[in-house]
């Protein structure tokens, strides 16, 4: 049976990943309005990541004979200045998501709930996957700067991402 206070954390960290894929799905829509159909198509990619991650602790929660308890998602942002500003957020939001993890894993050295942190540790090197690629398309973006012709190749790129769905644990 899963320990009080970390069936309460894992339940705001499954809000969090679903405010994940909110955010993400709000700027899909974003790329959408600016036609740029490659980063539309990373987004989507994202959004199923996002999802598959808050189900995956979900499922664990259930596993391990504790409550999911949803809570509502907050409203996110609906358009950005650029691009960049897109993707900065992005890369803030994944910093803030990681410090979130380890947060989680705090909790569980402090409950000494080793198979939560056995199952955590999934979560903490997909975070570390999650930076670099993010942080790689920043860089790219901010390369570019007002290029159109290289930012349609990039575009382009973003455009050959697949979901993959993950196995989690
Ligand atoms: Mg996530």
């Amino acid at each position: 049976m899963i320990n009080e206070k970390m069936e309460k954390a894992f339940n705001e960290q499954i809000n969090a990943e679903f405010y994940s894929e909110y955010l993400y799905l709000s700027m899909k829509a974003y790329f959408a309005s600016l036609n740029l159909n490659g980063f539309v198509n990373w987004f989507t990619v994202q959004v199923q990541e996002e999802h598959a991650h808050g189900m995956g602790m979900f499922d664990y929660v259930i596993e391990r004979g504790g409550k999911v308890e949803l809570e509502a998602i907050a409203k996110p942002e609906i358009t950005w200045e650029s691009p960049i500003a897109a993707f900065e957020q992005v890369v803030r939001h994944e910093e803030y998501v990681t410090s979130r993890i380890n947060a989680l894993m705090d909790v569980a050295d402090e409950v000494k709930d080793r198979a939560a942190l056995t199952f955590l540790n999934w979560y903490l090197k997909e975070q570390v996957e999650e930076e670099s690629s993010v942080g790689n398309v920043l860089a790219t973006l901010k390369l570019i700067d007002d290029d159109k012709h290289a930012l349609l190749m990039l575009d382009r790129e973003l455009a050959a991402r697949t979901f993959v769905q993950p196995v989690i644990g």
